[in-house]
């Protein structure tokens, strides 16, 4: 049995996907991370990265998580060739926002005349499940003893925005990943540096400069210097500081990266983390795979 937690991150880009060679390496898919759990696969969000997901599920019962249903978080559901195939089936959660459900937001993305397809005429098994007010649940895995914990933080955004914290313990030893998208860290409740500490991947918003911050305050996102004390405050082992700005290209990124301690990157698309007895980044493909649409 594998026993290692990989975790693929599949569309690290904020706010609107972008295409060209100056985002080959970080990624111009909007915001999806897939984790191959023990037994059970998981899915953060629902951006342009979510056409990738199906090639890396492991055979496992999939799960997903919708941080909030702004566009560049739903906007891969429609276009994902597995969503219309007949033998899918999936848990699709999130918390209802505006009076709207969960599956409201994927029912109104997907009619016309936005979309030729709509969700009453896919065959598969999508199964829509609202948050509501349970801060905890837990998603079974097919490996005895091994079910996944998950633990919900309302965190501050424009609209609203659902941060994760996700574990599974496996042979006593309990692996957590926080994804904690689309957040603005100086106006989130000090609770969430409890709900964050001492986990093994921390994923974290990290979209604008200091000076960028100046001009965007109350735009629902963080401040780079202030993810990165973040993570060193709640001593995530390994940070992936994401989201990034559509306007930042890979030099500016691989730039302000090279200052950082090994454990703090960038999200790179395609990037590879297991979560075994170390933390590692495994592999990174530089493959012309990014979205463009
Ligand atoms: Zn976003
Ligand atoms: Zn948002």
């Amino acid at each position: 049995m594998r026993d290692v937690v990989r975790v693929v991150f599949l569309g690290t880009r904020g706010s609107a996907p972008v295409s060209g060679d100056c985002f080959r390496v970080y990624g111009g898919a909007t915001s999806c991370v897939l984790v191959n759990f023990i037994g059970v696969d998981i899915v953060f969000d629902c951006g342009t990265g979510l056409s990738n997901v199906s090639s890396y599920f492991s055979g496992n019962p999939v799960s997903i998580f919708l941080s909030h249903p702004h566009l560049d978080h739903v906007e891969g559901f429609p276009v994902s060739e597995f969503v219309y195939k007949d033998e899918f089936s999936v848990d699709l959660y999130s918390r209802a926002r505006s009076d709207f459900s969960t599956k409201d937001y994927f029912s109104y993305l997907m009619r016309m005349p936005f979309w030729p397809v709509s969700l009453s005429d896919l065959k598969n098994k999508i199964r829509f499940h609202d948050l509501g007010t349970n801060n905890h649940l837990v998603i079974p895995s097919t490996v005895s003893g091994a079910d996944i914990s998950i633990q919900c933080f309302e965190v501050n955004h424009r609209g609203g925005c659902t941060a994760f914290r996700v574990s599974q313990t496996i042979s006593g030893i309990e692996k957590s990943i926080v994804y904690a998208t689309d957040m603005e860290l100086s106006k989130t409740e000090r609770a969430f540096w409890d709900f964050a500490r001492d986990c093994d991947l921390l994923i974290i918003d990290a979209q604008y400069t200091d000076a960028e911050y100046a001009e965007r305050t109350g735009w629902g996102h963080s401040r780079i210097s202030e993810s990165i004390q973040f993570a060193h405050d709640v001593g995530a082992k390994c940070t992936r500081l994401f989201h990034h700005d559509p306007q930042r290209g890979d030099r500016e990124l691989a730039d302000m990266e090279a200052g950082l301690p090994e454990s703090i990157r960038f999200a790179k698309m395609f990037e590879e983390v297991e979560l075994g007895s170390e933390e590692k980044a495994v592999a990174q493909k530089l493959s012309a795979g990014t979205m463009t649409n």
